[in-house]
């Protein structure tokens, strides 16, 4: 990857969060991210994968700010974020806009779509009403709704729409980056496919990166260039979607791939059923955290934490890759 075309980098990036133990019980830390890293290309998308609990959506919290990291570097445009002061961050922020999953409760409902749109503008920029009003009603069309609906509440739209017009408020102040946090979960599969060839035609329109986080392989299969798998916090497995789709080498990921439909016969392999749930990350196991469900697990792998390590421009954190196993 050159030097050059990183527009985003999270170095060894951590959050943890302290709990209140019960009474003679010690405080407990919870490593809800534990030491991420990974470069983002311009016009690129990374999509983080996982089961929920595995640190994804505390990633994406983390990367656009809204929860400040506990330790490691973020750096934007080659500037590292969290060592910019108050308004330093204020203004990269803008260039950082983050999309729930949920439109429901991401879109204020006593206020109108047009309304909504304008909110980052009014915050944001010195443009006049007539000004605003013109940027919002372009970029409603640009997301595929009818400028007319601008005075419409949010119930008034289907569940799709709300989706569209949640990216349409993260567009309004032109970011470079959009994080987007299961941004089609909530919607039916024919409404997925829709919003996800929206977001790409954004992306290529705007000149957008996306970082997008979900849970589904599938989705992730229309619209990743790069693909990093997480558990309990870490980064398992990481390189592009080309080599993690066709020769998944985690254990995690041929557990979470084999359980993703196909629609290429050549690419569907015998399902790996995955045992147990994901641990707690109050109490994570020793050695590698996923060891207890893991069909490949050796003694090693109770003990010894495995490290991220390059094969081939896949980075791959397992004994049994290490070993040469798989
Ligand atoms: Fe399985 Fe061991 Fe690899 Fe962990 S390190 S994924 S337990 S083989």
């Amino acid at each position: 990857m050159s030097e050059s075309s990183v527009l985003f980098e999270a170095h060894e990036l951590k959050k943890h969060y302290p709990v209140k133990g019960g009474m003679f019980k010690p405080e407990q830390t919870v490593k809800a991210l534990d030491g991420v890293s990974f470069q983002l290309e311009r016009g690129q998308t990374l999509a983080v994968v996982g089961e929920s609990g595995c640190g994804k959506s505390t990633l994406a919290r983390s990367l656009t700010l809204i929860e400040s990291p506990t330790s490691g570097e973020l750096r934007f445009d080659g500037q590292d974020i969290l060592s910019l002061g108050h308004h330093g961050a204020h203004e990269l922020r803008k260039r950082i806009q983050i999309v729930f999953q949920n439109p429901y409760g991401s879109l204020n409902p006593r206020k109108k779509v047009g309304q909504l749109l304008e909110e980052p503008l009014i915050i944001n920029t010195n443009l006049t009403k007539a000004q605003r009003r013109e940027k919002a009603r372009a970029m409603m069309e640009k997301v595929g709704l009818r400028p007319e609906f601008y005075n419409r509440y949010p119930h008034m739209f289907s569940g799709g729409q709300r989706q569209r017009i949640a990216i349409a408020r993260g567009l309004m102040l032109e970011p470079d980056i959009v994080i987007a946090d299961e941004p089609v979960s909530a919607l039916d599969v024919s409404v997925q496919a829709q919003v996800l060839n929206l977001m790409m035609d954004l992306q290529e329109e705007m000149g957008l990166s996306y970082i997008f986080i979900s849970h589904d392989l599938s989705v992730v299969e229309h619209i990743a260039n790069q693909v990093m798998v997480m558990y309990l916090g870490k980064v398992v497995e990481h390189g592009r979607k080309e080599a993690i789709f066709s020769h998944p080498r985690h254990p995690y990921t041929q557990a979470l791939l084999s359980s993703t439909p196909r629609l290429d016969p050549d690419n569907r392999v015998e399902k790996i059923k995955l045992e147990g749930e994901l641990p707690s990350p109050l109490n994570p196991p020793s050695g590698c955290a996923f060891h207890a469900r893991c069909r490949f697990a050796s003694d090693i792998c109770h003990k010894t934490t495995p490290q991220l390590k390059d094969y081939d421009g896949v980075r791959i954190a397992c004994h049994a890759v290490d070993e040469d196993r798989i």
